[in-house]
Order: structure tokens, then C-alpha cells, then sequence
């Protein structure tokens, strides 16, 4: 199968006619996207390396899903709504039961947020999976309305979605430095390998929200981009911060689930902040999207990060974050 016959069999989809924002799509030099009138176009790019983000004998379904889903989650911390990708694709041979299976992730998701494949580039070499996402968010008379990292202020409550950690639990056990029950394998195991991206969550806090990112590498350290972007500090309430997956059979001590919870990595929550008199329109939201949100502490002036217990006592340890080159 040659490079052309694999583009047009696994990513050009004749049967589904592009619409709305993309005038055109796969097959020519460039794609064409019109972003409505009133809106600004959200870019935002990811790699995925072998061995580096997934592991060898990774399901290829499951991969095409998080490919596209760690993009989605991108936009959804700005805010944005999804139009539309493009996909380099680094391959070492063109193995098909691979590229069907991929494909199947990759297409099940973009079609369950109307987000198009426009175009790419495909080449032989170790495997490699680059997307770029673009989205649109609103722009009025007073600027664009997209989240940003930097509109944290003192006195914000600081939220975060979903649960935080589970990713990390599954990524140990795979690794065989921990032993899960199957059941909560499994769950844990989904959240590592299909993340959710919150999208309707983020639309919805349009306005709501002050700043916002979503969880990647771990949430103190993704925490810090949005205090270094806003000049200020946090307090978190440790005992608050969003539970892991529902553990009864699993027993974990206090510095163990601090650890996942805080630096765990590879959540694809969104993490953001919201003035205290907001709290109620963040819980509207939050049901909108019918996605959860826990409140975990607040912004200070005071520039640094406070880890404290239920008692306001500060809690010690030392959490790194996920960085690629440390
Ligand atoms: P060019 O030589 O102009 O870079 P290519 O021959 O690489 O174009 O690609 C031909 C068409 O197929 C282009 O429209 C390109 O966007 C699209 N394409 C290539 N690889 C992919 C891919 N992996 N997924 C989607 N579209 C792709
Ligand atoms: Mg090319």
C-alpha cells in the first residue's frame, strides 16, 4: 500500500461531507477554515512518542482516541469549541489491522465533537503522532473570551474537575510497581488510556472562570504555570483535593494518594480559578456539562504555594511534576 492509498483508506472520509467552519479539507495542498464571524481561531499542538507518552504493544485504538483527546483537552481549557485537526503521522510500515484500529479511536472521538480531520502528513520512521487542533472562541468589543492562564487574582477559589491521580495509579500498575484489584485496574486503566477531554465543561465557564489549564503533568506543577501567569500564590486544602477514583478496596496511606493526587500526570482535568462570588455560577456550569467539580482551596497574594490539612496545619512533602527535560 502506498503513502496515497493509505491516506485515502484510513484518513479521507467521502461519506462524511465537511461542514461549518471547513471549506476544505484532505487532498489538497492547504485545508480552508472559516472561523465564524465574532470569533478568533484556538490552535494548539501535541506529540505523542513511542515509549516516551505510550508504551510499544499499546492498544492502537486506545492511542488514536488519546491522541486526539490530549488535543481536545487543550481547548477545552481555553474555553474553545472544536472545528478541526490535522494529523503527522510517522509510521514504520503501513500495518492495516493498526491504521483501522487507530483510525477507529481517533475518528469515534472527533466525530463525538464534531471536530474534522482537514489534512496532515504521513512519512515512514519510528512512530510518532503529531495533531494540531483548532478551535474558535468568542471575540467581542472587550477582547476574546477565551480562558487564559493569566486572569487568576487573590481571593479566587481555585476548582478542579473530575479526579485527579488515577492515571498514575494505572500507570504503576502497568509498570508492576503496584498491584490493583482488576475492577479498579480497569476504571484506572480507562482514565490512563481514554481520558475525557472536558470541553463542555470549559465552554461553559466561559465568562465564569478567571484562568484556567488543564492537568498534565501534575496538578501542583501544572498549578504553577497559572501562579507564575497571574503573579500570585495558592492555599490548598490537601484533604479536599479531588479524591481518586473510588478506592474502598484499595489501600492507600495518606503520603501515597497526596503523591497520585498532586503529581500524579496524564489527568486531562481542567484546573481553574473563578472569583468567590462566582462559586454558584461554577456549579451551574459544572451541571451543564454534567461534569464534576471540587473546590481545593484559594489564590493568595502571597507569592508560592501552601499545602494545608483540614485544620489549616501545613502539610510537608516534596511533589515533583512531570518535565521532559529535568
Ligand atoms: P504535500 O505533498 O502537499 O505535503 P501530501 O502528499 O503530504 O501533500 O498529502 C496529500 C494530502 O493528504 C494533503 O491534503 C494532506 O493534508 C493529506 N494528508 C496527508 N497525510 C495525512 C494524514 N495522516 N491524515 C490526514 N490527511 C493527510
Ligand atoms: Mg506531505
Amino acid at each position: 500500500m502506498g503513502e496515497f492509498d493509505l491516506i485515502a483508506r484510513y484518513f479521507q472520509r467521502p461519506q462524511r461531507p465537511y461542514t461549518g467552519a471547513v471549506r476544505l479539507g484532505v487532498g489538497d495542498d492547504c485545508a480552508l477554515l472559516q472561523p465564524a464571524p465574532g470569533t478568533q481561531l484556538a490552535i494548539s499542538s501535541d506529540m505523542l512518542v513511542e515509549s516516551r507518552h505510550f508504551f510499544p504493544d499499546v492498544d492502537p485504538q486506545t492511542l488514536g482516541h488519546k491522541a486526539l483527546a490530549v488535543n481536545l483537552s487543550d481547548l477545552a481549557a481555553c474555553g474553545a469549541r472544536p472545528l478541526a485537526f490535522t494529523l503527522a503521522l510517522s509510521l514504520p510500515q503501513a500495518d492495516e489491522a493498526w491504521l483501522a484500529a487507530f483510525a477507529r479511536g481517533l475518528f469515534a472521538l472527533a466525530d463525538a465533537h464534531d471536530c474534522q480531520l482537514i489534512g496532515g502528513d504521513t512519512t515512514r520512521g519510528p512512530l510518532n503522532i503529531c495533531i494540531t487542533i483548532f478551535g474558535e472562541v468568542p471575540v467581542t468589543d472587550n477582547g476574546s473570551r477565551a480562558l487564559l492562564r493569566s486572569g487568576a487574582r487573590p481571593g479566587d477559589e481555585l476548582w478542579v474537575s473530575g479526579t485527579l491521580g488515577d492515571a498514575r495509579l494505572a500507570l504503576e500498575a502497568l509498570q508492576g510497581r503496584r498491584k490493583l484489584p482488576p475492577p479498579l485496574l480497569q476504571a484506572a486503566r480507562a482514565r490512563l488510556e481514554q481520558p475525557t477531554p472536558r470541553i463542555a465543561l470549559g465552554m461553559a465557564l466561559r465568562g465564569v472562570a478567571s484562568a484556567a489549564l488543564d492537568v498534565s503533568d501534575g496538578l501542583l506543577g501544572d498549578l504553577g504555570h497559572i501562579l507564575q501567569a497571574s503573579g500570585c500564590g495558592a492555599c490548598i486544602d490537601t484533604t479536599l483535593a479531588a479524591p481518586l477514583l473510588a478506592t474502598p478496596d484499595v489501600t492507600l496511606d495518606e503520603a501515597e494518594r497526596l503523591s497520585l493526587v498532586l503529581a500524579g500526570g496524564d489527568d486531562y482535568e481542567l484546573l481553574f480559578t473563578a472569583p468567590a462570588a462566582q462559586g454558584q455560577a461554577v456549579l451551574a456550569a459544572a451541571r451543564e456539562a454534567a461534569t464534576p467539580v471540587t473546590r481545593i482551596g484559594r489564590i493568595e497574594t502571597e507569592a508560592g504555594l501552601r499545602l494545608v490539612d483540614a485544620q489549616g496545619r501545613p502539610v510537608v512533602g516534596r511533589y515533583a511534576s512531570f518535565d521532559h527535560f529535568a
